[in-house]
C-alpha cells in the first residue's frame, strides 16, 4: 500500500509531459502524455502515484492528517517553468506606458536615462528588505498563477557589489516563496552610466571581476549577455560568454530582439544553455541553434508591451526543428506575472498550439535552465509541482487568456495565496 500525504481525484484531464525527449521538438512538442479519469498522490513533497482513479483507490492511502482534493473534473498540469525573469528590481515606472503610447522605444527610454536605467538608480538605492519584499510579492503572483521554477537574473545594479548583492538575495527569495529559483548572473544587462564611453573597461570589470566573483561564491548556475547595438556587441558578449563557460556559468543570450545583430548566431558557437527574445532573428541562423542544442526562449509578452508585433514566430521555429520554451521576462517593461497569460500570447500571437505552449512551459523551459527531467513533468519520484485548473481540459490552457488555477502545489504543499 502506497502512503500520501496529499491526494487529487476527479481530474477530468492530467498531462504529464512525462514521457519523451527532452527538450521536445517539432511534432513531440504535442505528446503532452495525458490521463483522463485521473488522479495523483504525494507524499513528503514527491509524487507517489499518477494513474487512474480506480487504481488510486485500491494502491493509496491517506496518512492521517493528510489533504485530499477532488478537482471536480478540472485539470492539471506541471507546474509552470519560467525561463526568464528579471523579477529582481526596485521601483516601477508606469509612465513609460504614456511615453510608448506616443512613439518612444526602449531603447530610445534607456538613452535618456529612463527605462532601465531609472530602475539601476532605484535599485541600488534600495535595502535589502525592500527588494527582497518586493521580489517575493512578485514571485508569490507568479506562483499563484501555477509557476513553481523560476529563473531569476541579476543586472539592475551593474557594479561589481551590487550584482553580488542582487545575486545573494535569491537563495533567501528561494525559502521566502517556497519557490525552485535558478540564478542567472546578468552582469552584461546594460553598461552603466558610469562607464558610458568605456563599454569595453566595463567589459574587463565583468570579466575580471564579478564573474570570478560569482563563481568563486557559486553564485549562478547561468551568465547572460544583453546582445544588442547600444548594449554589449557580439564581440563583446562573446568574451564575456567565454569568460564564463571557462568558470562553469553555462551562457545565455538575450539575442537579436531589436535588431538583427548576429546574437542567434553566437549562441550556437558558444553552445548557449538558450537564446532568449529572438524577435529580429534569422531563419538561418535556427538550424544552427537547432544544430547545437541551444533551446529558444521566446517571450511573447514583452513585443506585446513594446508595442512590436511579430506574429508567428515560434510557429516558424517549431517547424524549423527549435526546441522552444517560454518565459515571461517579467520586469519593469514587461510587467506579466502569470505564465497562463504568457501561454495565450504564445498561442495568439507566436502562433504556437496550445499543446505546443504547455510543453514550451513545462519540460522545455526546464530544459532551458537546467533542470530538465526535474522540474515541469509529473511523475513519480519528481517533486509534487503541479496547478489544478477548472477547466475541463488542458487545452483550454493557451485558448483562454487568464486562467487561474485553483490550486498550485510546490513539493505537494499549496502555495501561498498572497
Ligand atoms: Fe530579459
Amino acid at each position: 500500500m502506497i502512503r500520501a500525504d496529499l491526494i487529487v481525484d476527479g481530474i477530468g484531464d492530467l498531462a504529464t509531459l512525462a514521457d519523451g525527449a527532452i527538450p521536445r521538438v517539432g511534432d513531440a512538442m504535442t505528446e503532452l502524455g495525458q490521463l483522463t479519469g485521473a488522479a495523483l498522490a504525494a507524499d513528503k513533497g514527491r509524487f507517489v502515484f499518477v494513474g487512474s482513479t480506480r487504481v488510486l483507490e485500491r494502491e493509496v492511502r491517506l496518512r492521517p492528517g493528510g489533504r485530499r482534493v477532488d478537482a471536480d473534473g478540472g485539470s492539471v498540469v506541471p507546474g509552470f517553468v519560467d525561463a526568464h525573469t528579471h523579477v529582481l528590481f526596485a521601483g516601477s515606472r508606469p509612465t513609460e506606458a504614456t511615453l510608448k503610447v506616443r512613439g518612444a522605444t526602449y531603447a530610445e527610454i534607456a538613452r535618456h536615462g529612463g527605462g532601465l536605467f531609472s530602475t539601476v538608480r532605484a535599485t541600488r538605492a534600495a535595502t535589502e528588505k525592500s527588494l527582497l519584499d518586493e521580489a517575493t510579492r512578485r514571485l508569490r503572483g507568479l506562483a499563484r498563477h501555477g509557476a513553481t521554477t523560476v529563473e531569476v537574473k541579476s543586472g539592475y545594479e551593474l557594479t561589481p557589489d551590487g550584482e553580488l548583492r542582487l545575486l545573494r538575495l535569491i537563495p533567501r527569495l528561494q525559502r521566502l516563496t517556497g519557490l525552485n529559483l535558478v540564478p542567472t548572473f546578468l552582469g552584461a544587462h546594460a553598461i552603466p552610466p558610469e562607464y558610458a564611453d568605456r563599454a569595453d573597461a566595463y567589459v574587463d570589470l565583468v570579466v575580471r571581476t564579478m564573474l570570478p566573483a560569482v563563481a568563486k561564491a557559486n553564485l549562478a548556475r547561468f551568465c547572460d549577455v544583453f546582445c544588442e547595438p547600444g548594449f554589449f556587441t557580439v564581440e563583446q558578449s562573446a568574451k564575456i560568454l567565454r569568460a564564463a563557460s571557462a568558470l562553469g556559468l553555462r551562457p545565455k543570450i538575450h539575442a537579436d530582439e531589436f535588431v538583427f545583430s548576429g546574437g542567434t548566431r553566437l549562441a550556437a558557437e558558444v553552445g548557449a544553455a538558450s537564446a532568449d527574445h529572438l524577435l529580429e532573428s534569422r531563419s538561418r541562423d535556427w538550424a544552427a541553434l537547432a544544430a547545437a542544442g541551444v533551446t529558444a526562449v521566446l517571450l511573447p509578452v514583452t513585443p506585446f508591451a513594446s508595442m512590436v508585433t511579430k506574429p508567428g514566430l515560434g510557429r516558424a521555429m517549431v517547424d524549423e526543428g527549435v526546441a522552444v520554451a517560454l518565459g515571461s521576462d517579467c520586469s519593469p517593461n514587461s510587467w506579466v506575472e502569470s505564465m497562463p497569460v504568457v501561454l495565450a500570447h504564445a498561442v495568439y500571437s507566436a502562433r504556437l498550439t496550445p499543446a505546443e505552449a504547455l510543453t514550451a512551459a513545462t519540460v522545455n523551459a526546464a530544459h532551458a535552465v537546467g533542470e530538465g527531467g526535474h522540474a515541469g513533468m509529473i511523475a513519480l519520484g519528481r517533486s509534487a509541482d503541479f496547478a489544478l485548473f477548472d477547466v475541463p481540459s488542458v487545452e483550454h490552457l493557451g485558448y483562454r487568456v487568464d486562467p487561474v488555477p485553483v490550486l498550485v502545489s510546490r513539493q505537494g504543499k499549496p502555495v501561498p495565496s498572497r
